[in-house]
C-alpha cells in the first residue's frame, strides 16, 4: 500500500480537500486504483451534531455517516463510494481506546497518547486502507499544523513513516504564498509552515502554494532552497475559476508524474479518464 499524506500549514481552508482530491484523481486517471481517508482533528465523533453555520454543511454517505465536506469532493472526483470509517476523528479514537481500557484489552498498563493512541490512528488507517482494495490511499490531516488537535495524528503519520518502505509514503504540504502591498509573493509563511512541520519530524516531499496567481520563477526557487526540496517539488496552485481545473492544473504542473516518481510507480499506464 502507498499512502499520501497531506498537511496543511499558515491557516485552515487553503484547499487541502481539493489537493487531495485532486492528487487522487490523477493517479486515477494513471490506472491506479485509488482511496481517501479525511482525518479531523476535533473530538466530535462526527460531523452530524455541529453546526453547519460553524462547519459548512454535512455530507451524508451511502452507509449514514455524518461527515465532512471534503469526502464529497473525494466521492466526486474519485468516483467512489466511501464510508464512515474514511473519516476519522479525536472523538471516534478515544472512544474505542478508552472502550478498550475498560474491558481490561490494555492489560494493566498505563493507556497513553504515544503509543495507544498513535497505535489505534495507524491500525484504523491501515485497516481502511486494505479493505478498500486500493493501490494508494490519501490521506489528509485537517487542521493546520502546529494545532495542538492534530498532534497525536502527525505523530502516527511520522511513525508510519518509520515502518513503512520509505517509497510507500509521500507527504505533501500546502501552503499560502500571499501578495504583499506591492503584489510581490511572499514566501516566509511558507518557511515557517515547513520549519513546524520539521519540527514535529515530518519532511515534506512536495509543497503546494495557494497563490491569487501562478508563482514565478523566484518564488519557486526560494521556495525550494528554504523548504529543502526540488524546484520539481513546489507546485502553483493558484486560484482557479473552478474547482474541477484544479487536477488539470496540477497534472500541467507536473505534480502527478513527481509523486509517482518518488513512490517507484511506472508512468507508461495511459492516461485516458478525462476523454
Ligand atoms: P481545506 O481542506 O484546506 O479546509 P478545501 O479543500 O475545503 O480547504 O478548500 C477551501 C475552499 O477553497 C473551497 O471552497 C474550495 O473550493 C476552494 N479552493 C481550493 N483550491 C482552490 C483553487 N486552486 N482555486 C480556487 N478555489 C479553490
Amino acid at each position: 500500500m502507498k499512502y499520501i499524506i497531506v498537511t496543511g500549514g499558515v491557516m485552515s481552508g487553503l484547499g487541502k480537500g481539493i489537493t487531495t482530491a485532486s492528487i487522487g484523481r490523477n493517479l486515477k486517471n494513471k490506472g491506479y486504483k485509488v482511496t481517501a481517508i479525511k482525518i479531523d482533528p476535533y473530538i466530535n465523533i462526527d460531523a452530524g451534531t455541529m453546526s453547519p453555520f460553524q462547519h459548512g454543511e454535512v455530507f451524508v454517505l451511502k452507509d449514514g455517516g455524518e461527515v465532512d465536506l471534503d469526502l464529497g469532493n473525494y466521492e466526486r472526483f474519485l468516483d467512489t463510494e466511501l464510508t464512515r470509517e474514511h473519516n476519522l476523528t479525536t472523538g471516534k479514537v478515544y472512544q474505542s481506546v478508552i472502550a478498550k481500557e475498560r474491558r481490561g484489552e490494555y492489560l494493566g498498563k498505563t493507556v497513553q497518547i504515544i503509543p495507544h493512541i498513535t497505535n489505534e490512528i495507524k491500525g484504523r488507517i491501515r485497516k481502511v486502507a486494505a479493505k478498500s482494495g486500493a493501490d494508494i490511499c490519501l490521506i489528509e490531516v485537517g487542521g493546520t499544523v502546529g494545532d495542538i488537535e492534530s498532534m497525536p495524528f502527525l505523530e502516527a503519520v511520522r511513525q508510519m513513516h518509520r515502518e513503512e518502505p520509505k517509497k510507500d509514503i509521500v507527504f505533501v504540504h500546502v501552503t499560502l504564498v500571499p501578495l504583499d502591498s506591492q503584489g510581490d509573493q511572499k514566501t516566509k509563511p511558507t518557511q515557517h509552515s515547513v520549519k513546524d512541520l520539521r519540527e514535529l519530524g515530518l519532511t515534506p516531499n512536495v509543497i503546494v502554494t495557494r497563490c491569487k496567481e501562478p508563482l514565478i520563477e523566484h518564488t519557486i526557487s526560494k521556495i525550494a532552497l528554504f523548504c529543502d526540496v526540488p524546484e520539481e517539488a513546489v507546485i502553483s496552485a493558484h486560484d482557479a475559476n473552478d474547482i474541477y481545473e484544479v487536477p488539470l492544473m496540477m497534472e500541467k504542473e507536473g505534480l502527478t508524474s513527481y509523486v509517482m516518481k518518488l513512490m517507484d510507480l511506472s508512468s507508461d499506464t495511459i492516461d485516458n479518464s478525462w476523454s
